[in-house]
């Protein structure tokens, strides 16, 4: 994504020139560099206290009517685990905490260029959910009946947070038998 034509700070027109091994837009007349960085974005994998996923259902562009879990840009001064939580009280008026970090990501959007996008997974101990004008719908779903998700992303966050509980929920079986006593 190359928005700028002109130098945002003086006005002058910007040469394209390789600085750093990249081909970046600077300006010849005060040297402002146009640094592209992705835009930081939260997403919340939120579980109720059954253990059930929240999703929902966009009303907006990107990913316009499709099943998602909900996030959004992390704004400036916010922790990204502020972001995942204010966007989620937002969008559903849920008050979750902070459970764990799933992953960092990197994807490419074509409305927005290059994302960050950090996933967490949030406990909620409320049922009762409000949406905004950004969703159709959203709920609670069992694991075996959540409607399908299409973004590549968010499928990506979903299976490494499964992934994790079940590797968890491995580790609370023993797969020998556990002796008591001492061992000589
Ligand atoms: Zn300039």
């Amino acid at each position: 994504m190359n928005i700028y034509k002109y130098c945002p700070s003086c006005g002058t027109p910007l040469k394209t020139a390789t600085i750093e091994n990249r081909t970046r837009k600077t300006c010849p007349s005060c040297s402002w560099i146009h640094y592209e960085n992705p835009l930081p974005v939260a997403l919340a994998y939120t579980v109720n206290q059954s253990g059930k996923l929240l999703v929902v259902r966009r009303a907006h562009p990107p990913a316009y009517n499709a099943w998602a879990l909900p996030g959004g840009f992390i704004e400036s001064g916010e922790t990204p685990q502020e972001g995942c939580l204010r966007e989620l009280r937002e969008e559903t008026s849920l008050n979750g905490r902070i459970d764990r970090l799933i992953g960092a990501y990197h994807r490419e959007s074509e409305m927005y260029g290059s994302l960050l996008a950090v996933a967490y997974k949030v406990i909620v101990s409320e049922e009762t959910l409000q949406i905004n004008h950004e969703l159709y719908e959203a709920d609670f779903y069992p694991f075996e009946e959540i409607p399908r998700i299409t973004i590549p992303l968010h499928q990506k966050v979903i299976h490494d947070a499964r992934d994790h509980e079940s590797q968890k929920s491995e580790e609370n079986i023993p797969s020998f038998p556990v002796r008591s006593g001492r061992i000589t």
